[in-house]
């Protein structure tokens, strides 16, 4: 009897721990199937790249401009940013466009602005292009040879012409335009002669100083040379109107250059050589300067890894026991004799050697948007993009970090090295002023998605640009309705307005 009461209790015991067992698996495997379909029905689509467009920041600049460059009327360079909804505002602000092709001079068209508003500066033009531009009657152009005479004497005789000049070379830019575009101003004279002799209708003289020009005298120093081209041209019987000081505005002031100081710089020139008796219109080329702050990107951070300096001894360790050891650090400063032990007394002293054994020697993050999406900037713009959190980092502890996006392409870093710290893959960063020569050059590479675009702008500054606010195409920005801006210190901007009609997919954000 008694060993069958023991064969008994051992075999329901037995049994209850595997029914036990089992069932706690079966929770498992529930529990993370649930949690995996709720991941992805809420999630999905939800963590897409995307770019914030604030057309009341654009608005801004446009009011910082006419305060401080009252005489100069901007041409907004199309190819910047060339977004509709983005040059639509400008458009509707009254800014002009410099376009550098039949498809800028097509879109810019297409958004209802007058031909006279146009300016085609690019002294290099694409005969078809040049074709369309006489038959939509954009008839102001830049050229900088004789090859481009001949070409517009045959199709378009009637143009208006602007001669562009080299800027002074003394003055240095991120981006020398000197190399490609532009007439020596030795070679201007003999240049307009010829444009003389072939009856052609030479109006001004242009220039571009160079993206993001170092310094404001390479304006004024330029805008001495021109006088004399232009005054020659005016000599030679031209009917000279127009001096366009062509771009090369930073989007934001930096503590060596402000726009303010710029302008003022401008000023003085065009005063002491161009002052209003003599009637010229004055005119200018910003890209960056509109485009750049009016625009964040929003990124979703897909992966991660966490590195450190290659350790000893670790085949037999578990992967916790390894991330938890500093003991075995090789300390690669020293030889690689490992780090000595240290007694791990006070939480302050071990932060201090873990940064000291550099237990981290770098953080890398890989986002859903990188160097061929809306990051572009970063290869053909010397730019570099500063991340942002979008949620308060659980330690403001800060390590090396690298930024990379998407794509299986070295190229495609964002940010080679920057100290940061430590986010978790689906948190969210974002990056400001992102706006010039960014998503007008990304790519399709690796099919990866390009970010959408969202459209914002303060109240005061539509109202002053679209009119009332009665318009029905507004809806006031309300809470939930886009939940990013929720985290974000963009909360700061109460009243924002979303222009619906102008978001397709509000609900991918
Ligand atoms: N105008 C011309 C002819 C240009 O080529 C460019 C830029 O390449 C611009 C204006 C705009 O320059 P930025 O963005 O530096 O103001």
């Amino acid at each position: 009897v008694v060993v069958v009461v023991v064969v008994v209790v051992v075999v329901v015991v037995v049994v209850v721990v595997v029914v036990v067992k089992v069932m706690v698996v079966v929770v498992v495997i529930v529990v993370s199937a649930v949690e995996k379909a709720y991941f992805y029905t809420s999630k999905q689509g939800r963590d897409d790249a995307f770019v914030v467009v604030d057309v009341g920041q654009a608005y801004k600049k446009l009011k910082e401009w006419r305060q401080h460059l009252p005489r100069v009327r901007p041409f907004y360079a199309t190819k910047c940013n060339p977004d509709v909804q983005f040059c639509n505002f400008l458009a509707q602000a009254g800014v002009g466009f410099d376009c550098a092709s039949m498809g800028e001079i097509k879109h810019i068209l297409g958004l209802g602005v007058h031909p006279s508003r146009i300016i085609y500066a690019n002294p290099c033009k694409v005969l078809k292009h040049l074709r369309y531009a006489q038959e939509h009657n954009v008839d102001l152009m830049t050229f900088d040879d004789v090859h481009e005479l001949v070409k517009i004497q045959k199709w378009f005789p009637r143009a208006r012409l602007v001669l562009r000049i080299q800027s002074d070379k003394e003055h240095k830019a991120a981006h020398n335009l000197n190399e490609k575009f532009g007439c020596d101003p030795a070679a201007a004279y003999g240049l307009m002669k010829k444009a003389k002799s072939m009856g052609l209708n030479v109006v001004g003289v242009c220039f571009h100083v160079g993206g993001l020009a170092k310094d404001a005298k390479c304006y004024s120093t330029t805008i001495k040379t021109a006088n004399d081209i232009y005054t020659y041209g005016e000599q030679l019987g031209f009917d000279m109107r127009i001096l366009d000081i062509g771009g090369g505005f930073h989007g934001v002031d930096s503590e060596t250059l402000t726009f303010r100081y710029v302008a003022e710089t401008i000023n003085k020139a065009l005063d002491e050589y161009f002052p209003p008796s003599r009637g010229t219109e004055i005119m200018a080329e910003p890209g960056r300067y509109f485009a750049a702050s009016a625009f964040t990107v929003a990124v979703n951070v897909i992966s991660k890894k966490v590195l450190r300096p290659p350790q000893q001894d670790n085949k037999n360790k578990s992967y916790e026991e390894i991330e938890n050891d500093n003991s075995s650090v090789i300390d690669t400063k020293y030889n690689n004799t490992p780090a000595v032990k240290r007694s791990k007394t006070n939480e302050d002293e071990i932060s201090n050697l873990k940064r000291e054994d550099n237990t981290i020697s770098k953080v890398m993050y890989y986002l859903n948007d990188g160097a061929f999406g809306a990051f572009s900037n970063v290869l053909t713009d010397f730019y570099e993009p500063k991340p942002l959190c979008v949620e308060p980092p659980s330690s403001t502890e800060t390590f090396p970090t690298q930024v990379w996006g998407p794509t299986c392409d070295h190229f495609d870093c964002v940010i080679r090295k920057c100290e940061m710290p430590q986010v978790d893959i689906g948190q969210w960063l974002y990056f400001e002023v992102m706006g010039a020569y960014s998503t007008c050059l990304a790519t399709d590479f690796n099919a990866m998605e390009r970010a959408k675009f969202t459209y914002v702008c303060d109240e005061s500054s539509w109202n002053e640009v679209y009119g009332e606010c009665g318009n029905s195409e507004l809806h006031h920005y309300t809470d939930g309705l886009w939940e990013w801006f929720s985290y974000s210190p963009m909360k700061k901007q109460q009243g924002m307005l979303i222009r619906n009609g102008l978001n397709p997919d509000l609900e991918g954000v």
